[in-house]
């Protein structure tokens, strides 16, 4: 007889949802975290949309460590010397399931694994789960975490995107430096009114999302980010490994010291105080680099299995990690409780996944990270000539004034009507 029914890999979105979801079923579950506790080692940008969340825990709102409700979408095109913001609210987005939150993982990531404990899950805390342990057949029955060998009749990968265990799980090889990023934060504490005040949000309980494309990273493909937490701004910025390989204007870290000095972005974190700082790798690759969800004894959920995706102005990862956390524990319990943990037998989780927004999301969006790559004047090129078409309309200095269209000539220009045509062509069939 193994040591327990489920052991779940990884005390992150997916991994404590999926521990919850095993606990709650009456299944006997180890959770296994190498961090020493629950997000100490987990990152975000941060903003959760709710409504994975509140089909797990429906209080969610009473219970959860949120920080701030997203009232405001903010997108900003930065050249150098110029910010060109996009501000929208609308009562759409406050409405429950369609709602988000500002969080921080460190208690975010606590309260999770408290749901799964108080549930009955086991949690060990700074132990890495070294390797699988399979059977004679190939099956996975268990895993080693230090000296120990841990039985159980199914393991739950949720390790998050740098899994060192899906290649033994599944096959998985491991992703292209094209199907990944690097995400760089720093975490800035500032009296609750003064970030009020700053992004002109109603109260201490409201903030906003706000994602930068341009001089963020240098005019190279990724983007910088600002999250308004209840007395912190999470700000950073997301650049992709090839890109910055390749065509690299500086290091990750220099185009976050920049980004804070850029005269849009220093007057929002005037006079805080850096509380933390943290690098990730984020997975950009989308379906391409999805490995097989489930083998004999195993499945994956979360970043183990590439589930997030990066729109330029939407970053979603947690609410799949959640989704498929959930998915993962249920059909996981189901497998148990009918006797057959094997890939046949665990196939409910892919079919689950098939059924929601997890696959169907990832499908639609699956030429967003190719067109995204593809896509240099996003990054170098249109921040500059939305800036010049601005200061054209709003420079007064005196000069007689020359009429709209010959000084949007030379700015159209420099991208050319073709190229405009082309992109937005290339958007209108990735998104
Ligand atoms: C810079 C950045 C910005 C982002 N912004 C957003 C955003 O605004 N909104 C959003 O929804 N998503 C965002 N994401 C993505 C989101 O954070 C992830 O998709 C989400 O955290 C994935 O959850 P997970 O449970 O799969 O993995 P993780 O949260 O990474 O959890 C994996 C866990 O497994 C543990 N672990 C790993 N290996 C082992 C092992 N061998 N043994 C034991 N434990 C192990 C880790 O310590 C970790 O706790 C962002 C990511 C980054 C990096």
């Amino acid at each position: 007889m193994a040591d327990f029914e489920a052991i779940v890999v990884g005390a992150g979105c997916a991994g404590s949802v999926a521990a919850y979801e095993l606990a709650r079923s009456g299944k006997s579950v180890l959770l296994i975290e190498r961090g020493n506790y629950a997000g100490a080692k987990n990152m975000t940008g941060g903003r959760i949309y709710s409504h994975s969340l509140a089909k797990v825990f429906p209080d969610f709102e009473q219970e959860a460590p949120l920080e701030r409700k997203i009232t405001h979408e903010k997108i900003s095109l930065l050249a150098p010397d110029a910010c060109f913001t996009v501000d929208f609210s609308s009562e759409a987005m406050l409405a429950p399931n369609s709602d988000s939150y500002s969080v921080l993982r460190a208690p975010f990531d606590q309260w999770l694994a408290s749901k799964a404990e108080e549930a009955g899950a086991e949690a060990i805390y700074g132990i890495a789960v070294e390797s699988l342990v399979k059977d004679e057949t190939g099956k996975v029955i268990g895993v080693k975490a230090g000296e120990d060998e841990i039985t159980a009749d199914v393991v739950l990968l949720c390790d998050g995107v740098n899994s060192l265990l899906t290649k033994q799980a599944v096959g998985a090889a491991r992703p292209p430096a094209s199907g990944i990023a690097v995400g760089i934060k720093q975490t800035i504490e500032l009296p609750p009114s003064v970030i009020t005040d700053r992004v002109l949000s109603g109260s201490d309980e409201e903030g906003a999302a706000w994602l930068f494309a341009g001089d963020a990273t240098k005019g190279t493909f990724g983007g910088g980010f600002a999250y308004t937490n209840k007395s912190s701004i999470s700000i950073g910025l997301v650049a992709g490994i090839e890109a910055t390989m390749n065509h690299g204007r500086a290091p990750v870290y220099q185009m976050l010291e920049d980004f804070k000095q850029h005269p849009a972005i220093a007057p929002l974190i005037a006079g805080g105080k850096v509380v933390e700082h943290s690098g990730h790798m984020v997975p950009e690759g989308g379906l391409s680099i999805m490995p097989p969800l489930v083998g004999d004894g195993v499945l994956l959920a979360g970043e183990s299995a590439m589930m997030c995706i990066n729109l330029g102005y939407q970053v979603r990862g947690m609410d799949f990690a959640i989704a498929a956390g959930m998915h993962a524990g249920r059909e996981a319990a189901r497998a148990l409780s009918a006797g057959d943990t094997s890939a046949q037998g665990l196939q409910g989780y892919t079919a689950a996944l098939e059924n929601c927004f997890v696959m169907q999301d990832l499908r639609q969006f699956s030429k967003v990270p190719s067109f995204m790559e593809g896509f240099h004047r996003m990054f170098d090129g249109y921040p500059q000539a939305i800036r010049d078409i601005m200061n054209t309309m709003f420079v007064v200095d005196g000069e007689p004034v020359r009429p709209l269209k010959k000084n949007l000539k030379p700015v159209l220009g420099q991208i050319g009507v073709v190229n405009m045509a082309r992109d937005a062509m290339g958007a209108m069939k990735a998104l």
